[in-house]
């Protein structure tokens, strides 16, 4: 079996860095990225934030340019998800269901996964009004009271964008002040199709067979009110995707890679390097992912080195 020189597991503004750094270093890695390849960016609308566009840029679009500059120099994919992996031993393994690869290094561009509240109602009701992707699914709510749960950028920036659709925003926030940066709560509070209720909880997603409301606890006074809808946006942030590196690597105690080595993208395990929101707690932009992208694949070039 030939052992390739570099594994990137995931895609994403880190994962794609990656491979355009490696493959114009001549390693010709293979991006196994994913069913779902492109990262949570293939779930945004405009981004307005990454340099050297400056009149912004579709999320989908901006990922398909990242990868169309990898695959230009010879970055291979593999549209599937890796199932498992053993590091315990040289060469390094990842799986695919029951196909094995051989790798002298890997990097990991898994990234982050939505996050949910966790109720019985909210996953009966996902696809049947209950969302966590505004831009996907915005256009179906014409005309329609929405509700969008979350205080931060994303909630947002998803609250904002609903406005194109729905009558009307409610955003419900646990806290009575937002997370969200300065230029997102201006936005949203001058528009008039958006309202607040804080302090408050969701506790039940509302209907039978679609989404009719939600029923919402006050967390002060611990009063209950419903409040009427006809979608039901969630957007509370994200959970890293490494449930398949427990026990393999070490991971914080919220399942972030732990880089003991920053500003090196080492990993606990030597030949494994973390790129992207999988590592990163604080920044979480497309350009710190596709930065660090780019030093993983640096990393691996200096760490291939000593292997000769
Ligand atoms: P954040 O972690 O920043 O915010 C999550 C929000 O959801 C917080 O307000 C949090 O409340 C709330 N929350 C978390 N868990 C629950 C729960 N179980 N029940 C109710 N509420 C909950 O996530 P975002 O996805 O908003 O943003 C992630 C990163 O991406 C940030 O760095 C952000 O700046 C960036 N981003 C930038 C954008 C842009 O610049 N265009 C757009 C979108 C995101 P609390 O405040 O109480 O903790």
């Amino acid at each position: 079996m030939a052992i390739e020189n570099l594994i990137i597991i995931g895609s994403g503004p880190a994962g794609y860095t990656a491979g355009i750094y490696a493959a114009r270093a001549n390693l010709s890695p293979l991006c196994i990225e994913g069913y779902q390849s492109g990262g949570l960016l293939m779930l945004t609308s405009d981004v307005e934030n990454f340099p050297g566009f400056p009149q912004g840029m579709m999320g989908p679009e901006l990922m398909a340019n990242f990868r169309k500059q990898a695959e230009r120099f010879g970055t291979r994919f593999i549209s599937k998800n890796v199932t498992h992996i053993d590091f315990s031993s040289f060469p390094l393994k990842v799986y695919i269901e029951n196909e094995e690869f051989q790798t002298k290094a890997v990097v990991i561009a898994t990234g982050a996964a939505t996050k949910w509240l966790g109720l019985e109602s909210e996953s009966r009701l996902l696809g049947k009004g209950v969302s966590s992707c505004a831009t996907c699914d915005g256009a179906f709510f014409k005309g329609a009271k929405l509700i969008i749960v979350g205080g931060g950028d994303s909630a947002m920036e998803e609250a904002t964008f609903l406005t194109r659709f729905a009558s009307h925003v409610t955003v419900i926030h646990r806290k009575d002040t937002l997370r969200a940066s300065k230029i997102m709560q201006e936005r949203a509070f001058k528009n008039p199709k958006i309202s607040f209720i804080w302090d408050s909880e969701v506790v039940e997603v509302l209907g039978q067979d679609a989404v009719t409301g939600a029923r919402v606890k006050n967390l002060k006074t611990g009063a209950l009110s419903e409040v009427p809808c006809e979608g039901f946006f969630v957007a509370i942030g994200h959970e890293p995707n490494t449930s398949f590196l427990k026990g393999h690597i070490d991971l914080d105690p919220k399942g972030y890679v732990i880089l003991p080595k920053r500003p090196t993208t080492v990993t606990s395990r030597t030949g494994v390097f973390a790129a992207g929101d999988v590592q990163d707690t604080i920044y979480r932009q497309a350009i710190t992912a596709a930065a660090s992208g780019c030093q993983a694949a640096i990393d691996v070039e200096k760490h291939l080195e000593t292997l000769h």
